[in-house]
């Protein structure tokens, strides 16, 4: 009980929740110092992985969730607000606005692999009795990235995110647990042939690189099958962290097309993956398994000088002003 998170964040004064936003985070100072480095991270991960940056809308027209789907299996979810008599949707997910910027423009075999990613804040309706600190929120960032590629560069593209986490899960020296592989649910979209390519594809890329995991049966998402991977803290207990999820169905939904070499237009076939998983969630993990004690770079206080006497008064602030201009 000592590293409850909740407890930690009052004690080294990063965030507080209140009544008038339940499920929403107050990021005092030194919390927005943790988050703000979770983020330059990321960025600095996902550029060396030929990752682009996006950012979309907070709310979009209700007409584009009919088109995914998110209307019809997710609206109990969602938060609705109109606008001149329209009705609008605070976005539940980022997937739909990364589909227009992928429409604005036609796309060729050349644009493809195309890697996207949006640090995109979203809500989620979830019932009061239910949230608990960081690890269960309305509102939250999903380190979101959508990868739009071809069949054959299918199994590259996710091998390639699952070296990704790898990097990240070294980095915050989380031990890695288990994989599941969840396969298609009975609510769900698209053509029984579609979803055993997309799950051979996902079990596939598994075999190859030797990984063990777990068969979750009927726990894919609506559009396709996912791998979860779970990490263990050192109280020995285990997070879903990051998930991969294919989907042959958004895009065609949506009619994204590119233009293949032979003049022809084809689909593009679409990943949604998450690393941190939600940032929020992400944090609190990370201060209960740490026990608070942040590796320096991730720490919002870094450095404390002390004054034994008052002789050396000049020369504690000549440090202090030396260590700041340094980024300290
Ligand atoms: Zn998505």
């Amino acid at each position: 009980k000592d590293n409850d998170h909740r407890i930690l964040g009052q004690q080294m004064d990063l965030f507080s929740f209140s009544e008038v936003a339940p499920g929403m985070v107050f990021y005092h100072n030194n919390g927005l110092i943790i988050y703000n480095e979770l983020v330059n991270y990321w960025r600095e991960e996902h550029r060396k992985a030929g990752y682009q940056e996006i950012s979309t809308p907070q709310i979009l027209d209700q007409k584009l969730w009919q088109i995914s789907g998110h209307w019809e299996k997710y609206k109990e979810n969602i938060f609705l607000t109109k606008y001149e008599d329209r009705q609008f949707a605070v976005k539940p997910m980022n997937c739909p606005g990364g589909m227009m910027i992928y429409k604005n423009k036609p796309k060729s075999y050349k644009d493809l692999p195309l890697r996207v990613g949006e640090l995109g804040i979203v809500h989620r309706q979830e019932l009061s009795g239910v949230l608990a600190g960081l690890f269960r929120v309305i509102k939250f960032t999903q380190d979101d990235a959508h990868i739009f590629c071809t069949e054959e560069q299918l199994e590259t593209e996710i091998a390639n995110i699952i070296k990704l986490i790898d990097i990240f899960y070294k980095k915050f020296n989380v031990e890695f647990d288990h994989v599941e592989l969840s396969t298609r649910p009975e609510k769900r979209m698209g053509d029984e042939k579609t979803w055993d390519l997309a799950e051979s594809t996902l079990e596939n890329v598994l075999k190859k690189r030797k990984m063990k995991y777990k068969l979750n049966p009927g726990d894919g998402v609506f559009y396709g099958p996912k791998i979860d991977f779970h990490v263990k803290d050192s109280l020995g207990r285990t997070w879903q962290c990051s998930t991969i999820q294919l989907d042959f169905q958004m895009p065609e939904r949506f009619e994204l097309e590119y233009t293949d070499k032979d003049d022809s237009k084809k689909r593009p076939i679409m990943l949604h993956r998450v690393i941190y998983g939600s940032i929020e969630r992400f944090m609190g993990i990370l201060l209960e398994h740490l026990n608070g004690r942040l590796p320096t770079w991730l720490s919002p206080v870094q450095v404390k000088i002390l004054s034994f006497t008052d002789k050396n008064i000049k020369a504690v602030e000549k440090l202090y002003e030396e260590l700041k201009t340094n980024g300290i």
